[in-house]
């Protein structure tokens, strides 16, 4: 018989990750899966049919692993945002606001140019501070942020009201 499982049927919450009083939505087994993976990959990318888009933009870690496989899809390239000392190169940087403290995310100052159309592709959206860091690091290349897609929204900690008051287009898949 026919396999009806979702999107949202694949992935796994463990309760107290990273600390206790978290519950963790765990996307290796979306990912491990080959028509889990797929069906989040198409279903991510559906939407942009038609667009014209000239890079996929990824939001470390697991934005890597969506964003290259959309990348691939799409044949286009893949930009990867990275936190703080990872990139080689010289880089952009951008600061947000994490639970405790600050984050810093940051892109290869050549890695876009004035005029290119981003997707933006990460695997969870919750308060959107990260998200909200990598729209600004694009923008501040000149780049024009087309869409922002994840597979999994937590509605409860306004990442996609913030990320819809900065004007941007988001997809979600899940809450
Ligand atoms: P935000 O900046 O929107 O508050 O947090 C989103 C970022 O934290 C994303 O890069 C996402 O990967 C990560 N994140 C936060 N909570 C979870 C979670 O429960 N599961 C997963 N897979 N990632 C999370």
């Amino acid at each position: 018989t026919r396999d009806t499982r979702t999107v949202r049927d694949y992935i796994r919450t463990i309760h107290d990750f990273p600390h206790e009083g978290i519950i963790f939505r765990d996307v290796t087994t979306l990912f491990a899966d080959a028509r889990g993976f797929r069906m989040a990959v198409d279903q991510l990318l559906a939407p942009y049919a038609g667009l014209a888009i000239d890079k996929v933009v990824g939001l470390e870690a697991r934005g890597f692993i969506l964003g290259g496989a959309i990348a691939h899809q799409l044949s286009v390239g893949f930009v990867p945002i990275r936190k703080k000392g990872k990139l080689p190169g010289a880089v952009v940087s951008q600061t947000y606001k994490l639970e405790y403290g600050e984050g810093v995310m940051e892109i290869h100052d050549d890695a876009l140019v004035p005029g290119n159309r981003v997707l933006i592709v990460d695997d969870l959206l919750a308060t959107g501070g990260t998200a909200a860091a990598g729209i600004s690091l694009c923008e501040r290349l000149g780049a024009e942020v087309i869409g922002c897609a994840f597979v999994i929204d937590l509605p409860d900690l306004g990442g996609r009201a913030l990320l819809e008051e900065l004007g941007q287009d988001v997809h979600v898949l899940t809450s």
